[in-house]
């Protein structure tokens, strides 16, 4: 599980977290929603380890990771804008995360392990490397930079490269803003299936309420720096716990 207790974040005099507990399950897909400014993109960050909180701290599992690096967190982050490497092929996007662990890990080994672990690891990368193209159907694309994609295939390359890794957790932040409306309904559906499948962590940030409802296990909604209210779908629609929660879920975005 990934569990948050009393985050607190300002900038300058604006304090836009004031006070986030929340506890996220293991495999759960749960999305957080808001107004514009509300917080979301600051929360995702400081779950990511990439902005540090003033207050509180960030555990996974039985582990404190508050003052933990963003690459020994084993999360993974996928942004609205994908940040893919423009200057990359598709297959070498997706391998270079684990090229950097196996780097940062070779580095560490005594110069005669180096060799062996060396075969074993660029292996092991391409297996992995494979089984997430596999996953997201994108073997006819290895070959190809990002600038020859459609933004649905960018999407899924993104995602590739953040599976590649194992994470504990997925930390996605609007990632389907960028696409028009059909190719999101469609990867609405991807998603959701590929949670399914994975059976792994999703941390969904959105301000689209059709995404929320649909795809999520449970929604936190956040107004003005706090969780205002937490719950399944469902219980967020039928008993909305104030009016910013009824107005949410009742406005087509
Ligand atoms: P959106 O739905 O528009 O993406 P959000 O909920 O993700 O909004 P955040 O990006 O977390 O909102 O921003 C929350 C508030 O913090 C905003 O008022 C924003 O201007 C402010 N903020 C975020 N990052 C910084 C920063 N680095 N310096 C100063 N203010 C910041
Ligand atoms: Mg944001």
């Amino acid at each position: 599980s990934l569990t948050l207790s009393g985050i607190g974040k300002g900038f300058g005099a604006d304090d836009v977290l004031k006070g986030i507990d929340l506890s996220i399950r293991p495999g759960e897909f749960l999305s957080l929603v808001g107004m514009s400014g509300c917080g979301k993109s600051t929360l995702l960050r400081i779950i990511a380890g990439l902005e540090a909180a003033d207050r509180g701290t960030v555990s996974i599992g039985s582990r404190d990771v508050t003052d933990v690096d963003p690459a020994d967190r084993n999360l993974a982050m996928v942004f609205q804008s994908y940040a893919l490497y423009p200057h990359m092929s598709v297959y070498d996007n997706i391998a270079t995360p684990l090229r950097m662990r196996r780097l940062s890990f070779w580095a560490r080994l005594p110069l005669v392990g180096r060799m062996a672990a060396n075969a074993e690891t660029l292996r092991d990368i391409d297996a992995a490397v494979k089984d997430a193209v596999e996953v997201l159907q994108i073997g006819h694309l290895l070959d190809r930079r990002p600038a020859q994609l459609s933004g649905g295939q960018r999407q899924r390359v993104a995602l590739a490269r953040a599976l590649v890794r194992s994470p504990a957790a997925f930390l996605m932040d609007e990632p389907l803003s960028n696409l028009d409306a059909k190719l999101r309904a469609h990867m609405r559906g991807e998603l959701t299936s590929l949670h399914d499948r994975l059976g792994a962590t999703f941390v969904y940030v959105t301000h689209d309420q059709i995404e929320a409802m649909t795809m999520s296990d449970r929604i936190a909604l956040m107004s003005e720096g706090r969780i205002e209210q937490l719950g399944t779908p469902d219980e967020l629609y039928q008993q909305p716990a104030t009016l910013t929660v009824a107005r949410f879920i009742g406005t087509p975005s």
